[in-house]
């Protein structure tokens, strides 16, 4: 579908445009923004496949977080207890039934990827991965990208969807046009609206955060998060 886009607005957009005196300026302008958004939005893609989301370490390298099945689930210990913000409702230690792990707070497990992951936040399929504590910053400006990259589509190509309306142009090329517009624009509202919901999100963990603070005294809000906002 990106690739599809990509041809559409240097094909049918940029191309004639390069080919006239008078547009080769702006044109040359125009692909070379949407080219660095473009490359942008691949790279952080790429970052967002193959940076792993993060899980609980394995026996061999933090015994602690070892469940073992014939102890069964233990209360958390005193010096966790100030830390720990998650327990089961009979006050013992989370615990992952299928890795036999204790679980940190907001870490889930991922039946898609069959491991436990940090900071869970969704299993996204378009990145063949699951959003967590590694790789959230890396998703969260991937939409920041894709937004950009496909707002910007819609707007620059706006004047040759307009003038291809005319009936002297050949039908493919106000075909295909008019469904990289409609393309563009609709992939891009439905981006923006998770971005947005992604940040309203997240302004509300933040908010949570500091008012636990203010009344605990204890800083649930990592630093981590904080820059990724
Ligand atoms: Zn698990
Ligand atoms: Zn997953």
């Amino acid at each position: 579908m990106i690739i599809g886009l990509y041809l559409i607005y240097t094909t049918f957009h940029l191309g004639p445009r390069f080919e006239e005196k008078t547009t080769r300026g702006s044109a040359l302008l125009d692909a070379f923004v949407f080219h660095a958004v473009t490359a942008m939005l691949l790279y952080c893609y790429a970052l967002c496949v193959f940076v792993h989301p993060g899980t609980i370490p394995d026996k061999e390298e933090d015994p602690s977080w070892d469940y073992d099945e014939a102890e069964g689930p233990q209360p958390i210990a005193a010096d966790l207890l100030m830390n720990m913000q998650e327990m089961k409702r009979s006050g013992d230690r989370r615990h992952c039934k299928w890795c036999l792990k204790y679980k940190p707070d907001r870490c889930h497990h991922c039946r898609v990827c069959r491991i436990c992951i940090l900071k869970m936040d969704h299993h996204c399929p378009w990145i063949y991965n699951c959003v967590g504590f590694r790789n959230y910053k890396y998703f969260f400006l991937l939409l920041l990208y894709t937004s950009i990259d496909c707002l910007y589509i819609v707007a620059n190509m706006l004047p040759t969807v307009r003038a291809g309306t005319q009936p002297t142009t050949p039908f493919m090329t106000m075909f295909w046009l008019m469904f990289g517009e409609t393309l563009a624009g609709f992939l891009g509202v439905l981006v923006v609206l998770f971005f947005g919901f992604h940040i309203y999100l997240m302004s509300k963990a933040a908010i949570l955060g500091f008012s636990q603070y203010e009344q605990t005294g204890v800083l649930t809000v990592d630093r981590s998060k904080l820059t990724s906002c």
